[in-house]
Order: structure tokens, then C-alpha cells, then sequence
């Protein structure tokens, strides 16, 4: 029997490539999205064009703060996974508009779990963050590190979720899994992103600023290794737990810079900027846990990984690789 799962921000960059695996092994995917232009929402649509023309997919263009509408999503659907990944992502931005990054983030959450309250579920994966470690000091990161110190409004809305999820499978006993990205890149990745925005800007001979002297330290995880340990999570349920997903290897921005370079075989023109506030100078995953609870295995290191994702780019701009 094929589950019904609920892909909250089916959209993105994640929950798109996502809700194409799970149409590719015949689940049923309810979806919602509001399609914000916090990117083009052009590229939203043609995200998940190949999703909406199967049957088994089904879309609400909404907002997940409007409690209505989940509710009525729940009534309409007997859903039994859901896979929150929608939020306002990335932490700059949530400098400049923290009360958005707040009321999606959270209450959108909160209005999530309610709704998974009234309608029980076998399963609520949610899409939680790296950047909840903040000024950790101590790397690799684990999942038992004692974090309270996160250093961007973005950052305190991820710990707040997981701390109200927590609560939530505490009193009404919802299996609940928090899976802590890092730094996720691949096909269809966000505009906004290190990987995809030197990439473009580098092809078109334009100047890419980085903040920082380039020495800042990132666990960069490809889509397909993301994904690996999304859909493990989904079919393993956990009363609560909270999972790392990286590929627990660490490279600096300088570093991914020379690897973009080398396979669109163009120099960059770097403008060095003071490092951004609410930037952290390292992330790193322990990936230990994922590996004994999900049998996370990561497959794609950073060259092959922007290797695939830059030929897929010059491909689109008509380039022959
Ligand atoms: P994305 O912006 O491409 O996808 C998020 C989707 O959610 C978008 O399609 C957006 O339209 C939708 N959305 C946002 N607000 C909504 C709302 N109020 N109602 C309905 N839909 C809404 O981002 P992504 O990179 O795919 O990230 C997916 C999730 O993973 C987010 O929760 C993000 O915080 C988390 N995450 C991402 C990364 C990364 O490196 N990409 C790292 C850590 C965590």
C-alpha cells in the first residue's frame, strides 16, 4: 500500500526533488507550497512540472501559517507522513526580515504539529538546520552538543521548532524527526546559494563577493545524499529524535571557488568583503548518528558534486560539456 505524505514546501529546491523521488516509487504526495518570490517563483513551477502531471500527486498553492487551510488539507487527505520542509530559508535575509522568518518558520510549524494532533500520523519528519549550532565550539558537530547559542534570527527559529516539536511528540506522543541539514547543493538548488550563485555569476564574467577571507569552513551535502537520508527517515519512525545529515567533510569557500573554476574552465573576479554577521566560520557534521539510525551513507564528494551540478548548468545555458 502506497502512504500518503504530506511535502510542506514541495516547491523548493528540496521539497521538489523530494516529492520526485516519492512519485518515482509510487507514493502518494499531497503537497503545499504559496510559490513566495523570495526566489523567482518561475522556477518554482518548472520545479515541479514533472510532479504534476503524475496522478498520484496532488498541489495546494498556500501558505502554511494559514491554519484553515492546513486543517482542511488534513480533512480532505487521510495523511499519513509528513514531511515539513517549507520555511524562509537562509540565514542573511532573516537579518532584515526576522518577524517573516519567525512566523513562517514557527508558526507555520506549530500549525503543522497542531494539525497533527487532531489528525494522529505514522510519521513527521522535519527539516531542521545546521546553523542551529551557532558558536559551537567544538567540531564535528553532534547532535548532543549542548546548543543555545544560535547567532542568527534564521537559526533561533530552526532550535525553536525543534524545541516545540519536542513538546508536541512529548504530549501527544507524534513520532517526530528533526534532520539537521548542511549546506545542500545540487540540481534545482537555490539561487541564493554559495554553489549556484558563483556559478552563475563566474560563467557570465561577473564579479562574486565573498564575505570572509575565504578560509570559512562548510560541510557542503549534495541533493541525492540529502535526499537518501530524508526518505530513510520517512519509513523509520522515531517517538523524537533529532539527526544530523552532511557528508561530515569540510571544505573553504576558496576551496569550492577553484572547483567551479576549473570545470566552466574560467577564472573567478573575487571582491573580498568582512565576514557577514550571522554567519558561523565552520559547520561539520557528525554524521555517526544518521549512519547507526537511518544507515545514512553519503556518496558524493564536493568535486564530483559541483562537477555534475556545473555540467547540468552549462548544459541548460546551451553550452556542450
Ligand atoms: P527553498 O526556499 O528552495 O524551499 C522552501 C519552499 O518552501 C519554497 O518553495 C517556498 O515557496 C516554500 N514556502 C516558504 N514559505 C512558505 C509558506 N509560508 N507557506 C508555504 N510554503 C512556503 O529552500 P530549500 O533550500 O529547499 O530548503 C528546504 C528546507 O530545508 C527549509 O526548511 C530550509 O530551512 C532547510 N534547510 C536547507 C538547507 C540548504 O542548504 N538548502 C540547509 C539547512 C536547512
Amino acid at each position: 500500500m502506497h502512504k500518503h505524505i504530506l511535502v510542506t514546501g514541495a516547491a523548493g529546491f528540496i521539497g521538489s526533488n523530494l516529492t520526485d523521488r516519492l512519485l518515482e516509487k509510487n507514493e502518494r504526495v499531497i503537497a503545499i507550497d504559496d510559490f513566495n518570490d523570495f526566489y523567482d517563483p518561475k522556477i518554482k513551477e518548472e520545479n515541479l512540472k514533472q510532479a504534476a502531471v503524475s496522478p498520484n500527486f496532488k498541489l495546494y498553492r498556500g501558505d502554511i501559517r494559514d491554519k484553515a487551510l492546513i486543517g482542511k488539507i488534513f480533512k480532505e487527505n487521510s495523511i499519513d507522513v509528513v514531511c515539513h520542509i517549507a520555511a524562509r530559508a537562509g540565514v542573511r535575509p532573516s537579518l532584515q526580515d526576522p518577524v517573516l522568518y519567525e512566523d513562517v518558520n514557527c508558526l507555520g510549524t506549530l500549525n503543522l504539529l497542531e494539525a497533527a494532533k487532531q489528525h494522529p500520523v505514522r510519521n513527521f519528519v522535519f527539516a531542521s538546520s545546521s546553523s542551529v549550532y551557532g558558536i559551537n565550539s567544538k567540531a564535528p558537530f553532534s547532535e548532543d552538543d549542548p546548543i543555545s547559542q544560535p547567532i542568527s534570527p534564521y537559526a533561533a527559529t530552526k532550535r525553536a521548532s525543534e524545541l516545540m516539536a519536542f513538546a508536541y511528540s512529548h504530549l501527544y506522543e507524534i513520532p517526530i524527526t528533526a534532520l539537521r541539514f548542511f549546506t545542500v547543493y545540487g540540481e534545482r538548488g537555490r539561487p541564493d546559494m554559495a554553489v549556484a550563485k558563483f556559478t552563475r555569476l563566474i560563467y557570465e564574467g561577473n564579479e562574486i563577493v565573498v564575505n570572509g577571507d575565504g578560509t570559512a569552513k562548510r560541510d557542503f551535502t549534495y541533493i541525492s545524499d540529502i535526499l537518501q537520508g530524508i526518505l530513510a527517515s520517512i519509513y523509520k519512525p522515531f517517538p523524537y529524535e533529532i539527526i544530523n545529515l552532511g557528508e561530515s567533510r569540510v571544505v573553504d569557500v576558496n576551496y569550492l571557488i577553484s572547483l567551479i573554476e576549473k570545470i566552466l574552465g574560467k577564472k573567478a573576479k573575487i571582491k573580498y568583503l568582512p565576514p557577514a554577521p550571522g554567519d558561523v566560520s565552520v559547520t561539520y557534521a557528525d554524521i555517526s548518528k544518521a549512519k547507526r539510525l537511518l544507515g545514512y551513507e553519503p556518496k558524493v564528494q564536493i568535486e564530483e558534486g559541483i562537477e555534475r551540478y556545473v555540467k547540468l548548468f552549462l548544459k541548460r545555458e546551451g553550452v556542450r560539456v
